[in-house]
């Protein structure tokens, strides 16, 4: 074929073809018109997974009459000037394009007013050309009716996936966008059937009652960080999904996708949650509009950060200081919080804690200071005696502690594992006599890989002919443990590609878990004395590394309950 210009409405539909990917492409664009419009109100319906019909109705600001058919033209809005205005975009729609791309491959029909105008104005397109316009009576604000979409894209239509597919995308969608902004009310129908519905009254917890359930937002905890930069709410570590689909991330209120957020709030997690397990975040991040690019992707679900690695330490410190904050040992029977209770915790110093934990009260004068992390969060222990040759019976300030000895040593030994790491001043021991280890081929291949991990952890492994390898030094905090299988983990852990940081903690939490006290060993009160005061020196005692809880706790008044001392 020789080159031609495209025409138009060819043009067109390859643009729309990037904005409009699926019915719930749809609802964002026009939810994304109706907040910027600065509507408190916004209905979403829904039918048939938004094939057949989308509508959205706000109670914004409207366009003027005049201007709504200028709306419909590519390039066409009223949010961006000039080429300055691109530096620091704060609508969310900026670039003139979702209208017109919406009404290339469907029939729209808009009607709206402004508080200047006394009648509405509506419009109805099909396949982007106006057929029919007029005046008629209409509350201010917009509402914007898209149906048969795709009608005229068989390709596109083909590609959808099924209706519930398509009415789930919807829903999250929604979803987001209600967590996104507390402050309005958001209501979605699928199919007639009301699916969500928020109170719109500028409180994040109970929008989150109504996109997780209560339980879960009854649980999540707070995140707020001294600068206020982050603010949301993440999951306790002993509430998790098996995907990553329950992580919410918004860059001044943008929903967007992020690889560097999700590993901020994960490694945010590191040592407390089991591999595999996700936790649950929904979290907005302000920054300088001057510092985000968010013109990158032409659905804009991906801005470009400044300094990435700024974001990264900022948004993983403020939900580590959040977890470390409200980690609580775990009562046998625990009353859950009230709703909409404010959990703000980030950065308690010993004694707020104190009284978090043990609900002794706190000493008027308290301040949180929002930075310093809590150095410990057990008090001091009595030790009474072990239990079942696995657990050590101790008494702190308020009730008996049941410790897993096994899970507490192990991480006691995965921090020192980690610091001595972290400084490069891994302690080795010598083998008595080299320890002579058999690799299969495989294990060999990945032996180059796993040579240099190996050695910042202490191992020294040599080849000694054929499939056999001496292991002449061992990290000390291994003490005891098996370092035949040790070794083979750690190789093992090589067969993947996988991200540094969490191969790391891989590495940490296996040499630890051979070198801790297995459960069935008899301990001595010095040794168990020794074992409760480590861990009260560790940063996140109340858990394993993979974890699981290390001690549960039985409060005083829960036993005086109990006994009916009390009631
Ligand atoms: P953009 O949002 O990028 O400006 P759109 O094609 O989505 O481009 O919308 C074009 C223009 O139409 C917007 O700039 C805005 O002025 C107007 N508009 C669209 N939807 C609404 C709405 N719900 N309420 C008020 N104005 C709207
Ligand atoms: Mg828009």
């Amino acid at each position: 074929m020789p080159i031609e210009v495209l025409a138009p409405d060819v043009v067109a539909k390859i643009a729309a073809g990037e904005v409009v990917e699926r019915p719930a492409s749809v609802v964002k664009e026009l939810v994304e018109n109706a907040i910027d419009a600065g509507s408190k109100q916004i209905r979403i319906e829904a039918s048939h997974g938004g094939i057949k019909l989308i509508r959205v109705i706000d109670n914004g600001l409207g366009i003027s009459s005049g201007e709504v058919a200028l709306a419909f033209e590519r390039h066409a809005t009223s949010k961006v000037r000039g080429t300055a205005d691109l530096e620091s975009i704060s609508t969310l729609g900026f670039r003139g394009e979702a209208l017109p791309s919406i009404a290339a491959v469907s029939q729209v029909n808009i009607t709206t007013r402004t508080s200047k105008d006394s009648t509405g104005t509506y419009l109805n397109l099909q396949g982007g050309k106006v057929i029919e316009r007029g005046q008629k009576a209409s509350p201010q604000g917009t509402s914007v009716t898209v149906q048969n979409l795709f009608q005229n894209v068989p390709a596109r239509l083909k590609f959808l996936k099924s209706i519930p597919t398509e009415s789930a995308h919807i829903s999250d969608l929604v979803s987001q966008y209600s967590l996104a902004y507390p402050e309005i009310r958001f209501e979605l129908a699928v199919d007639s059937k009301t699916v969500l519905q928020t109170p719109g009254n500028g409180n994040l917890r109970d929008v989150l009652v109504e996109v997780y359930g209560l339980k879960t937002a009854e649980a999540m905890i707070e995140v707020v960080d001294s600068g206020s930069q982050v603010y949301g709410f993440v999951s306790p570590p002993s509430l998790t999904r098996s995907r990553r689909d329950s992580l919410s991330f918004f860059v001044n209120r943008r929903w967007v996708k992020s690889g560097l957020l999700t590993r901020a709030t994960e490694e945010a997690y590191s040592g407390l949650l089991m591999t595999g397990k996700h936790p649950i975040a929904v979290l907005n991040i302000s920054i300088p509009l001057s510092d985000i690019d968010v013109n990158v992707h032409p659905a804009k679900t991906e801005v470009r950060f400044r300094s990435e690695g700024e974001v990264f330490t900022l948004v993983q410190r403020a939900v580590r200081a959040a977890l470390v904050a409200e980690a609580s040992v775990p009562d046998t029977k625990r009353a859950p919080r009230p709703i909409g209770l404010s959990t703000a915790t980030a950065g308690l110093d010993r004694t707020a804690m104190q009284e978090r934990l043990f609900n002794e009260p706190a000493p008027a004068q308290v301040q949180h200071p929002h930075k310093v992390l809590p150095e410990s969060r057990l008090p001091i222990l009595r030790i009474i005696g072990q239990l079942a040759v696995t657990y050590i019976v101790a008494e702190g300030p308020d009730g008996m502690y049941l410790i897993d000895q096994h899970a507490a040593h192990e991480r006691i030994l995965f921090e020192q594992v980690m610091a001595q790491r972290a400084r490069c001043a891994v302690e080795v021991q010598g083998t008595l006599e080299p320890v002579t280890i058999e690799l299969s081929p495989r294990q060999e291949s990945m032996l180059n890989r796993a040579q240099e991990a190996l050695k910042s952890y202490g191992f020294a492994v040599e080849p000694f002919g054929g499939k056999t390898y001496l292991v002449r030094a061992a990290p000390a905090l291994l003490g005891e443990g098996d370092i035949i299988r040790v070794v083979h983990e750690i190789i093992d852990m090589f067969s993947e590609e996988g991200d540094r940081a969490k191969g790391d903690e891989e590495i940490a939490a296996t040499i630890a878990c051979h070198g801790a006290v297995r459960a069935g060993k008899v301990l001595n009160v010095e040794e168990m004395v020794r074992l409760v005061r480590d861990l009260e020196k560790a940063e996140s005692p109340l858990t394993c590394p993979h974890g699981r809880p290390s001690m549960i706790r039985f409060s005083s008044s829960q036993l005086e309950r109990d006994f009916g001392r009390s009631s």
